[in-house]
């Protein structure tokens, strides 16, 4: 799984050369930090990103149980 989400879509604050906030929720790239919980709950990148979380994890166990019962089946 991801630690970091830096693949925001991203602006500039005002007219200043280096602050970027995401493009969706208007939060500050140092605010966020690289961490989808610092994007606000309703930002739509934040949504897209939880549900690929969401997926990995169901897909995750199914992978893990199997493995399992291959281990059995040679002990
Ligand atoms: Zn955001």
């Amino acid at each position: 799984m991801k630690s970091f989400y830096i693949d925001y879509p991203q602006e500039k604050i005002g007219h200043n050369q280096h602050l970027y906030r995401c493009a969706k929720c208007k939060i500050p790239t140092t605010v966020i930090f690289g961490l989808l919980e610092n994007h606000a709950k309703s930002c739509e990148y934040r949504l897209k990103q939880h549900k690929w979380v969401q997926l990995e994890a169901k897909l995750k166990p199914h992978k893990e149980r199997f493995d399992e019962s291959f281990t059995d089946e040679v002990d």
